[in-house]
């Protein structure tokens, strides 16, 4: 035992704790919120700002080692939280990840396609970008997440005024690419130089949301199968480019063609993830908690092929039009006996916000797919595709 610290208080906190716990760990949660998913479940809550210096004191001095549950944490205090303790992940490695010009420039450098891009920090970079990249998305080169802080935009003119609309801050425009599907991989690295990957996670998003994740033993199909084993080694490459330590995400995008290009990075565990949580022998969240504790890495066999659903706050609703909200019908969900719920304890459902998820284990990949579609059917949800 002993105690871990974190920085952020969202649900991957929350479900980090529980994790950490479970292994015999305290955790402190520094968090500027009153009330988070995590600080609520966390041993002790440091009510203080991401770049308080008497917080992140307090949390260097309870803890032995510190980990964060959201990319947008000030690099500086990774790097004076490091003076003190075991920190993942590393502040170099945040600055690359936190900000898309750097995080393409890194992956390109280490030979892994990217989307065709260009860095846009003025209106002259926008002219200047290549017809290539039309039709294409705008993105704020940091602080965007869920699709917020993007444009899909199909000329010049579009890019120029969701450029203006943005108040000009750096972004990246990138190509449209022609997906065929999205795929993820999660790993994690031990600071003792271990490291272990999950399987690969196919996912399905809908408005820039993940909606679906799926994983399944590596199928008969030889060019998927094919696919997984060049993109697990993609990810494996560039957390060892990163020197990272800790659990990181890698997601992809397989294009029509069938070649694969990166389309970003998370350094810390991830929504495609969450299926580990019932479906591995070890969950992404205990991972990282093994990895901050300096345990060994466990084992991350996939038991039975799953299929998670991310339950946003739209659920909440009758309808598009309804503004009263009711408690959508767990009992109805949880009717499905291969259906595990984690919800976030987040009180106010608005629409789009990730409040829960709902993960199906089943002996066959056909079973998890249409148990998963019962679960959706029970609690209002899209069919999952
Ligand atoms: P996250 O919550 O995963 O951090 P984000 O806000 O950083 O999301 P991206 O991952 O960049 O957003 O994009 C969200 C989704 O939008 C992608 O998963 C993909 O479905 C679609 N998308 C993004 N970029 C492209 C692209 N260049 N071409 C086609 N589709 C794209
Ligand atoms: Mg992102
Ligand atoms: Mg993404």
């Amino acid at each position: 035992g002993g105690w871990l610290g974190l920085l952020g208080g969202g649900q991957l906190g929350r479900m980090f704790c529980h994790a950490a716990q479970s292994l015999g760990y305290k955790v402190a949660v520094l968090d500027p919120a009153d009330e988070c998913p995590a600080g609520m479940v966390a041993d002790l809550h440091i009510q203080a700002a991401y770049d308080d210096e008497a917080g992140l004191a307090r949390l260097a001095q309870t803890c032995q080692a510190v980990t964060t549950e959201f990319e947008n944490v000030p690099a500086q205090s990774l790097r004076t939280l490091a003076t003190r303790c075991r920190v993942s992940p590393a502040a170099d490695a945040v600055a690359i990840v936190q900000d898309r010009i750097a995080e393409k420039t890194f992956i390109a450098s280490q030979g892994i396609a990217v989307a065709p891009h260009a860095a846009i920090r003025a209106e002259a970079d926008l002219r200047a970008a290549p017809d290539a990249l039309f039709p294409g998305i705008l993105k704020v080169a940091r602080l965007g997440y869920d699709g917020k802080g993007q444009a899909r935009i199909n000329t010049r003119d579009e890019a120029l005024a969701a450029f203006a609309e943005f108040g000009g801050v750096a972004c990246v425009l990138e190509a449209l690419m022609p997906l065929d599907y999205e795929i993820s991989v999660v790993l994690a690295r031990g600071f003792d130089g271990a490291s272990v990957v999950f399987p690969v996670a196919r996912n399905v998003h809908r408005d820039g949301i993940l909606a679906v994740s799926t994983a399944a033993p590596v199928q008969s199909d030889a060019a998927h199968a094919e696919r997984q084993a060049r993109a697990t080694e993609a990810a494996q490459s560039i957390a060892q480019g990163l020197g990272y330590h800790g659990v990181l995400c890698v997601e992809f995008f397989v294009l029509k063609d069938g070649s694969l290009i990166v389309n970003e990075i998370a350094p810390r565990p991830h929504n495609s993830g969450h299926y580990t949580m019932n479906a591995c022998v070890t969950s992404q969240f205990e991972q990282q908690a093994r990895a901050m504790a300096g345990l060994p890495l466990g084992g991350t066999a996939l038991l039975a092929p799953a299929v998670m659903l991310n339950i946003l706050g739209d659920i909440w609703y009758e309808s598009a039009q309804a503004t009263q909200q009711r408690e959508p019908d767990w009992a109805a969900a949880l009717a499905v006996p291969t259906a595990k719920l984690h919800l976030y304890g987040k009180r106010d459902a608005r629409r789009g916000r990730k409040m829960g998820h709902i993960t199906i284990v089943a002996p066959t990949l056909e079973q998890a797919r249409s148990d998963a579609a019962r679960v959706a059917a029970a609690l209002g949800m899209q069919a999952p595709e």
